[in-house]
Parts: structure tokens; sequence; C-alpha cells
């Protein structure tokens, strides 16, 4: 019925035939990627807001196409959820970044990240046996529950059942849950204390009108301070000025995350630059 209803459609859409056409490719580009190791992960900071100090990374992957360079994620991650491709890339990201951190953790110690946040797709919560992968990979790298962060949106904890579960039983096995893109997604403020989250991360577009657009402030104030009532950590994403941060830091948000304070770094990069903050 899907087909037929794709089908339909390309007969009066042009651009949506060339959609499918080109979401095809990709995913045969993408499964290539994925033997032939053009898939990489670089992290990006997060700092605390108070002292500017790195306290964690977030891990996002990118693909280095031979012929067309850079993709970014928001180009791939939809496609790979579609074809059942985001296991094995999940899976990709999970293992790389926890033997990246622990490696840190041996050779930065005190000035390395001491957390480490992967993002977690629809798909990857809704199979089985996430919980027992996760627990495999942490184990087989030595590293510490609590020093893994599984981000997930907002739309996604709120509604299925079946990914509370899932997110109940990551919780019991000690790694830590961060709400994604806080303020974009269904569920209001009001939802926010049933979710079995650690950490809330407030969205760009939030952060980004901050300061000019009132009800994006007071958006802002109130989630800080139910996330905060709810003993949960806060996370401003996307900072990209002085202004943000430092609006950001009188709202008594946590920690920050933007261009301001790093881009998403390759791993030796990222090495420089915590080895550089820490001599400050
Ligand atoms: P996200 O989880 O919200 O990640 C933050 C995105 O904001 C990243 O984009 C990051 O590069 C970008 N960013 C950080 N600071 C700034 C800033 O100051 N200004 C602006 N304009 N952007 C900033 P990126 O790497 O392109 O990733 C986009 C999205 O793709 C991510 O959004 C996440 O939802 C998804 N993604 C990335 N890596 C993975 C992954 O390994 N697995 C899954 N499932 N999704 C991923
Ligand atoms: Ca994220
Ligand atoms: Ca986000
Ligand atoms: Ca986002």
């Amino acid at each position: 019925a899907k087909r037929a209803g794709r089908a339909r459609w390309v007969l009066f859409d042009d651009s949506m035939h060339e959609r499918v056409v080109r979401a095809l490719e990709v995913e045969g580009d993408l499964r290539r990627a994925l033997k032939e190791d053009e898939l990489f992960v670089v992290y990006q900071p997060v700092v605390d807001l108070a002292d500017r100090c790195l306290v964690g990374v977030e891990a996002l992957v990118r693909w280095r196409h031979p012929q067309r360079g850079l993709v970014p994620p928001g180009e791939f991650i939809a496609i790979a959820e579609e074809s059942g491709l985001i296991d094995a890339l999940g899976a990709f990201v999970l293992e790389t970044a926890c033997r990246q951190f622990v490696q840190w953790q041996q050779r930065l110690g005190a000035a390395g990240p001491k957390q480490l946040a992967v993002n977690m797709s629809r798909a990857q919560l809704q199979r089985n046996g996430l919980v027992e992968d996760v627990r495999a990979v942490l184990q087989a790298n030595g590293m510490t529950p609590a020093h893994l962060q599984l981000e997930v949106t907002e739309s996604l904890a709120a509604q299925d059942e079946r990914v509370q579960t899932t997110l109940r039983e990551l919780k019991a096995l000690g790694v830590r849950l961060a709400l994604d893109d806080f303020g974009t997604g269904y569920s209001s403020l009001a939802c926010l204390h049933q979710m079995p989250v650690d950490t809330v991360k407030v969205d760009r577009s939030f952060v980004k009108h901050a300061e000019t657009v009132e009800y994006h402030r007071v958006l802002i104030e109130a989630t800080i301070r139910v996330a905060r009532t709810m003993g949960m950590t806060t996370v401003a994403e996307g900072i990209e000025t002085e202004g943000q941060a430092e609006l950001m830091r009188t709202l008594t948000c946590d920690r920050g995350q933007g261009y301001l304070f790093a881009r998403p770094l390759e791993a030796a990069e990222l090495e420089r630059w915590a080895a550089a903050q820490a001599q400050h």
C-alpha cells in the first residue's frame, strides 16, 4: 500500500520523485560508507557556564563522502532511520565515542571531558536489545555508566510506552539521560517532571532569540526553574555570542554548548582544545 501511495505521488509531483530517487541513492551510498570507514565522529565541548571549564562532550557523526565531501547528519540520519541502517550507524557512533572517551580519561585526566553525550534516534530506542548493547559497550571499554549520557528528543521521550520502558532500563543501568531540543516538541513544561531524564537541553532556536523575544526568555526561565526543582541539570544549546552566554548564565542555566566555546572538533583537535583550556 505504501508503494502504491508513493508511486501515485511520483506521477503528480516531480520534486517528490527526485526526493525518493535521491533517498535511495543516499541509502546505497550510506551502506558503502559504513563498510568503507567514511563515517567518523566529532566532539563538541559542553562547558560550565559559571567558569567556562570543560565538563563534557557531545558526539556527533560525520560522513566524508568520496565525491560529495563532508555531508551533515541532517542529510542522512533520517534516511538511515527509514532504511534500518541506523542500528549499524548508532552502534558505530556509540562504540567509537566510548572508546575515545576512555582514552581521554587515561590521557587527559582532570583536563579531559567528564561526560560523554551520544544521540539516540527513535529507531534505536524502539529496537529490542539496545539496553544489552549499551551494557556491552560500557563493559568492553571499562566505562562507568554514569559517564555516558544518552540524548533523546522531547517528543520521543514523551509519547511511546515502549520507549519509556527502555529509558527506565537504561537508567537502571546507571546511564544518564538528556532531553534534547527542549521547547521544540509537542509536550509542555508540565510534562517535564514525568520524564525520566537527568538533563534538559534548551533548544538552539530558543537560545538564539532569548535576548530579543521575551516569550523565549520567559520559557527558558521557567524551564530552568522546573528542571532545578526536579534536580535536573540544564544545558543551553547553540550559544554563539557573549551576550547569549551571559544571559543564560544570569538565568542560572548550568551548562552551555555552542560555537562561542567551540565547534564540533575531531578527536585530536578536542584533545588540543582541552589541554589549552586547562592551562587557563
Ligand atoms: P543535536 O543533537 O541538536 O546536535 C547539535 C547540533 O547543533 C549539531 O549539528 C551541532 O553541530 C550544532 N551546533 C552546535 N553549536 C552550534 C551553534 O552555536 N550554532 C549552530 N548554528 N549550530 C550549532 P549537527 O552535528 O549537524 O547535527 C544535527 C543533528 O543530527 C543533531 O542535532 C542530532 O539530532 C543528529 N545527529 C548528529 N549525530 C548523530 C548521531 O550520532 N546519532 C543520531 N541518532 N543523531 C545524530
Ligand atoms: Ca543532541
Ligand atoms: Ca539538540
Ligand atoms: Ca537539534
